[in-house]
């Protein structure tokens, strides 16, 4: 296993990271747990990482010479962040112009879930399930970049047809958390009737 030196993660923590986005997310998911007093940018994210696999094989970017580029982290940010397990915040650097984005991590819900800090909460999970469930979103890929988002409802007026270009709206993909969820429920399941 070449993520031995990574062992202090939360392995559940750490497969879920690994079924979003790849061993590289399980990186991300290190340095964003690494600066939670202070958030942190994409830019370092990548530098501290690249620092980090220097010495090794590891090397995220097969095709060239490169071993880690920083569009490939802010591809693993944004699977966090639409799985809800990462945030953002940019502001502008006045000198270039240019957005800086500063993240954050939003493991704590399956922190508290996975170190069973709290006792196993069923109900919660429950209540998660449920949000994911009614509140997943329909984008249109052909309009990305104007980042509109529709709930069920909004996109069933529109017959999931984006408004500005006529393309099919897509369901964003919340399915890798849905999974979860229903499998940790299942998990409490199973572990109570054992108890019983
Ligand atoms: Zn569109």
């Amino acid at each position: 296993m070449r993520l031995s030196h990574i062992k202090d993660l939360n392995p559940f923590l750490g497969s879920f990271l690994y079924i979003i986005g790849g061993e590289i997310a399980i990186y991300v998911g290190m340095e964003l747990l690494k600066s939670e007093s202070k958030d942190i940018t994409d830019e370092d994210i990548t530098e501290n990482i690249k620092e980090s696999i220097r010495d090794t094989d590891i090397d995220f970017e097969p095709d060239d010479s490169e071993i880690l580029k920083l569009n490939t982290v802010r591809k693993t940010l944004y699977k966090l962040y639409s799985e809800k397990l990462a945030q953002f915040r940019r502001i502008r650097d006045k000198s270039t112009g240019w957005f800086i984005y500063y993240w954050w991590h939003e493991f704590d819900l399956l922190e508290e879930i996975l170190l069973e800090k709290k006792s196993l909460n069923e109900g919660k999970l429950r209540d998660r399930l449920q949000f994911e469930q009614n509140n997943y979103f329909f984008i249109c890929k052909n309009c990305q970049e104007s980042n509109i988002k529709y709930n069920f409802d909004e996109a069933f007026e529109l017959n999931f047809r984006c408004p500005k270009c006529g393309s099919p709206l897509e369901a964003q993909d919340n399915q890798g958390i849905i999974i979860f969820l229903k499998n940790k429920i299942a998990l409490i399941q199973d572990i109570k009737m054992s108890i019983d």
